[in-house]
């Protein structure tokens, strides 16, 4: 009796564990999935920090607006 008992405990243990190590798991890939889809970039004008989707980009270089990406490239090609 005490032998089924001590299964059963095991059981019990190695579920309760495994739930754990799963709802883990699933709580760290959601807030990856929260942190990834807003990728801040720097404006290379007036280091201004925006989300890339919202980021005008020159070459290698993100930008506010079109306005800096125009003025970047006025003064470098001075
Ligand atoms: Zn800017």
């Amino acid at each position: 009796m005490l032998r089924i008992l001590l299964i059963v405990l095991v059981f019990a243990a190695v579920i309760f564990l495994f739930n754990r190590l799963k709802y883990s798991r699933e709580t760290v890939r959601e807030k990856s999935e929260k942190i990834l889809p807003a990728t801040l970039v720097r404006c290379a004008y007036c280091q201004l920090h925006l989300n890339r989707d919202e980021a005008v980009e020159s070459g290698e270089h993100y930008f506010c607006c079109v306005e800096h990406r125009d003025m970047a490239e006025n003064e470098s090609s001075r």
